[in-house]
Parts: structure tokens; sequence; C-alpha cells
């Protein structure tokens, strides 16, 4: 090994030793090993690969390795690797092809610990404030136990005052005074989880609606008096949507009647209120929404605004997101989380995802045409449309009308479109096939495990905010993300953290070899034109320091 080589190797992100071709005693090591097989450097070049083996698995090891022909890489899936402490390590083993390593001939064994992918899969569905699972979690969960239906509660908490506007430290210290508070008066059996950071969320299978509207009233009763956050006492007001199921219903639609409820309560009902079909008949700001998105299109009131994607190393904007605007009449601005998400319940959703391909297309063409040839666009495409038989030619002859190389496009979409029985999935080779780049949105925040990306048809994973969120204040977290990153590294992906918002972020994020960021921090979602600017800017900047320097 070179110089080079040997910096590479003991920084690699995966565990790797360097063992005899033959005899497979270890030779070399890097921390990572260490770390995984918890033996000192020095102890593991003592051992043998076979040393490392699971008890039962050294035979096939052995032979398994045999079998890897001199000029071959290969990977071993899912081998039993044992730790000095006797801990079991379910790891691929990643086999080089022989090199020459001082006169003799040797094998890079790289182990992508398998196990630890399933671990940092429960951190991502755990809430880091307060220990409680999230939503990704309760997706996750089935309704075990609610044969006789259940009941949900959504218990969102607006804070009264200046609370809202506190660090981060002080809204998880509040978060977890809320979780005590209902914690004290969780019915037997309940589930209690953090849907989203100002919602609560329990779940209690068998639940009836006198029972489950008991639990709601004291909720909202003791939310009369000031919670105590340190020694501080603050206010909070929260609102409580219900539904109820007396037969075995799904989670999924369970918690969308209890978010229709949540809503109504929101905007102006009661505290408390409860799903039915008559709430859902005055649920009309979805039917205005509704009625008005089909019109959006034609009546030209759709924009959009692009947020800058940068080189997490250099600062460089290298390319922008584009996402979604609409004024509704007699509403106002809609955010997209809520126009997109009705629209994605029929048919529409296409109509609005062909608006924003043909759109962002002609914008990135347009930059290049500026002179800014390395920018590249993303743009969010639902399940949907991704499923659809036309969506390949669609977005290749959009790609085509505007000249714009599909190496340029990226095409983000969510954990669902990559279910197995997704027509997506083939469209997703064929666009590959293109030049298209496919990129995982809000990873993390679903339950799609790191481990199983690897076989799918992907080039980009995009770090949800949740995990980027905490990641300067809590070193597990910290860890946590860079595992993502090497994996997914290893996996051959390219990682964007995205929701960045503080510089302290960004250097975490750089230091776990995060490629690329996006966030507030490095500019809000803003117009093609402000885009531009900023592009000439630092065009400027830059050919005025290459001038300096002549
Ligand atoms: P996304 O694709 O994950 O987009 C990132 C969202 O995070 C955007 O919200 C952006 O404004 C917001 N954001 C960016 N940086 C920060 C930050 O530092 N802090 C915080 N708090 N937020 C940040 P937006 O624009 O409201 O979009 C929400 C979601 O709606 C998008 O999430 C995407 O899933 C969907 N969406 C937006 N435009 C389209 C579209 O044209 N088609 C489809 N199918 N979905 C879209
Ligand atoms: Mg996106
Ligand atoms: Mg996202």
């Amino acid at each position: 090994m070179t110089i080079d080589e040997r910096l590479l190797f003991d920084a690699a992100p995966v565990a790797m030793v360097v063992c005899d071709a033959v005899t497979l005693a270890i030779l070399a090591a890097n921390d990572h090993a260490s770390v995984l097989y918890q033996y000192d450097r020095d102890a593991l070049v003592r051992l043998t690969l076979l040393d490392l083996a699971g008890a039962g698995d050294r035979r096939a090891l052995a032979e398994a390795l045999a079998d890897v022909p001199a000029a071959e890489r290969r990977v071993l899936r899912e081998r039993r690797q044992c730790a000095k402490d006797g801990s079991v390590i379910e790891a691929d083993l990643a086999i080089s092809p022989a090199i020459a390593w001082g006169g003799r001939s040797a094998r890079i064994v790289a182990a992508l610990d398998v196990g630890a992918s399933k671990s940092v899969i429960d951190a991502l569905r755990t809430d880091a404030a307060t220990g409680l699972p999230n939503r990704a979690a309760l997706a996750a969960a089935d309704l075990e136990g609610a044969e006789r239906g259940a009941g949900v509660v959504l218990i969102h908490v607006t804070w009264v005052g200046a609370a809202s506007q506190r660090s981060q430290e002080y809204r998880d210290r509040s978060a977890r005074a809320v979780v005590g508070v209902l914690a004290r008066l969780l019915p037997a059996n309940a589930r209690l989880s953090r849907h989203a950071d100002d919602v609560y969320a329990v779940l209690v299978p068998g639940a009836r609606l006198r029972s489950i509207s008991a639990f709601a009233r004291h909720v909202a009763a003791a939310f009369e008096r000031p919670i105590a956050v340190g020694d501080e006492e603050i206010v909070a007001n929260p609102h409580l949507g219900i539904a109820v199921s007396a037969r075995p219903q799904d989670a999924v639609s369970l918690f969308r009647d209890a978010q229709a409820a949540l809503d109504y309560a929101l905007l102006g009902g009661e505290a408390v209120e409860v799903f039915s079909d008559e709430l859902a008949g005055r649920h009309d700001r979805r039917a205005v929404i509704e009625r008005n998105l089909r019109h959006a299109v034609v009546q030209r009131r759709l924009t959009a605004v692009y947020q800058p994607i940068v080189r997490l190393d250099s600062g460089e904007v290298v390319g922008a997101e584009a996402l979604m605007r609409w004024n509704c009449p007699g509403i106002g601005p809609v955010p997209p989380s809520e126009f997109i998400a009705i629209a994605a319940e029929s048919s529409l959703i296409l109509r609005l995802d062909e608006w924003m391909l043909r759109e962002a297309c002609a914008q990135a063409r347009r930059w290049q045409l500026a002179g800014f040839a390395r920018m590249h666009i993303a743009v969010n495409v639902s399940s949907r449309a991704a499923d659809q038989r036309e969506f390949v030619r669609l977005v290749a002859t959009i790609c085509e009308s505007v000249a714009l190389d599909p190496g340029d496009l990226q095409i983000e979409l969510g954990e669902d479109a990559l279910a197995p029985n997704r027509g997506a999935l083939r469209n997703l080779e064929a666009l590959r096939r293109l030049g298209v780049r496919i990129a995982i949105d809000d990873f993390g925040s679903g339950a799609s495990a790191l481990s199983a990306l690897g076989s799918l048809p992907l080039d980009v994973i995009k770090i949800d905010r949740p995990f980027v969120g905490p990641i300067a204040a809590d070193a597990f977290r910290a860890e946590v993300v860079r595992s993502v990153v090497s994996l997914a590294h290893q996996r051959g992906l390219r990682v964007v953290a995205e929701g960045v918002e503080t510089s302290a972020q960004a250097e975490v994020l750089r230091t776990v070899g995060c490629d690329d960021a996006q966030g507030f921090l490095f500019g809000p979602p803003v117009s093609a034109d402000d885009i531009t600017g900023r592009l000439d800017r630092a065009r400027f900047q830059t050919s005025g320091s290459k001038e300096a320097l002549v």
C-alpha cells in the first residue's frame, strides 16, 4: 500500500482488515475494525480472519473465502462475526481481489455491520428529545391488540408567549414537561408517541368513545394550569383531535381521522373535537382547497421557488430544489405539505407534478445557458406519478424539449414510492439508464431500513430535518448520522442533509462526511431570479479572487 492508500485505509468509513490470502492471518486493521471487533489494532494483527468469525461460521467462512478466485471480488452477505466480548455481529463482508502485500498475496476485507443499520433505524424511530417513539415508529407499528378497535387522540400543544421562539434545548425540555403531564393521565395499555414537534399521539387499543373522551378532557384540564419547565412555569394551549373505531381499522386511517378532527379544532372549533362524518362535512377548508386546486394549473396560480443545494466542503451552490407554491383563492397561500397531500389522493397530483417538472427543467436549462453549467435541478415527484406507465417517457420528453441533460435532473421520491410492489421501481431503473438521478427524500421519516436501500435504483439519500436538527447538540445523534452517511457511501449513494439551520450543524455534517446540504443557513426557497443573482455574485467573487492571484 502506498501512503495515500494507507491513509485511505485508515480513514475508510467502514471496518477493514488486510489478511494473508492463504493463511488468513490479519496483517493490518483500521480504526473502524478495532471499534467493530473491540480489539486494539495491535491485537487484531495477532489474529486470523477466522478468529473473528462467529461460533458455527468458522468452517463455512473458510470455505467461502477459499472459493473466491484471486482475481475476483465478492460480498459475503450477513455473516455471523464475533467481537472480543463475545457479542455477535451480523456483517456483510466485502472481499477484495488478491493484492501484493510485503511479498505475499493478501486480500482486503471490509465488514459492513448490518445489525448496526438496524440500530440506526431504531434510533431514527425514536424522538431524541423525549425518547418516545416518533411518527416513523408508528408508521411501522401495527395495531396489535386492537382487534376490538382502537382510539387515537392527537394532542397539539401551542405555547403561549415566547416559549416557541426559544432555543432548541428549551423546546426539548418543554417537550419532556408535556410528556410528564401526559404520562400521568394515560389510560392503561395506551401508547404515547411524538407525532411532530408540537403534536403528541396517544393510541389506546380497544378504547371506546366514552373513555377516550374522558381522557381528552383530563388532558385539556391538566393544561389549564401552568407547566413547570426547569424553574419556570409556562402556559400551553392544547387542541385535541379524537378518532375512535369500534371495528378493527388500520392505524393510518385512524390517524388521518384524528388529524381531521385536530385540524378542525385548530381552525376554531372546540378545544377537543371528535371525528365524525358530520365533522368531515364541516371540514370545508379541505373542500375549498380541493375545488380550487383543480383549476390551479390552467389558471396559472402555481409558482415555483428554488432552494439552493450546496456542497458542504466548498459551500458552492451546485443545484437547487424546486418547491411548489400556491395561492388558493379565498384562503391565501396553502403550504405544499397540505395541498400536495390532498392532490395526491387523486390523479390531480399528476398534473401538478408534470407542471413542476416542465417549469423546473426549463429553469435549470436557463441557468446553464447563463453560464452555470454545473447547476442541477431537484424535483419532487409523488409516488403516484412515478408509478405511471408513461412517466419515463414524460421525463425524457421534457428534458429533450428544453435540451436539459437528464444527468442534471434529480427526481426526489418518498420512501413509499420504493415499496416492492410499485410500478415506480421499473420506471426508476429506466430513468437511471437515461442518466436521471434518483433521490429518496426525507430519509429516516419512514420505515425503510438503510440496509434495504442497497438493492434499490437510487443515487442519493436526503436525510430528514428531524435528524439534522439535534445533530450538533448530541454526540450520539452525530454518530447516528455518521453511520448513515458511511453506510450510504458504502452503498454508492450520495448524502444530502435537509433543513440545516445553524453553522454548528453544518460543521458536524461536514465532519461526518455528508456531501451536500440544504437549509435556511444556506438560503430559504426563493424565486429563480434570486438564485440567479446569487450565482452571479458567487461567480463575480471567484473570478475576482482568481484575478487577484494573477
Ligand atoms: P421536501 O422535498 O423535503 O422539501 C424541503 C422542505 O423543507 C421545504 O418545505 C422547504 O421549504 C423546507 N425547508 C428547507 N430548509 C429548511 C430549514 O432549514 N428549516 C425548515 N424548518 N424547513 C426547511 P415546503 O416547500 O413547504 O415543501 C414541503 C414538501 O412538499 C416538500 O418536502 C415536498 O415533499 C413537497 N413538495 C413541494 N413541492 C412539490 C412539488 O412540486 N411536487 C411534489 N410532488 N411535492 C412537492
Ligand atoms: Mg424534496
Ligand atoms: Mg425532504
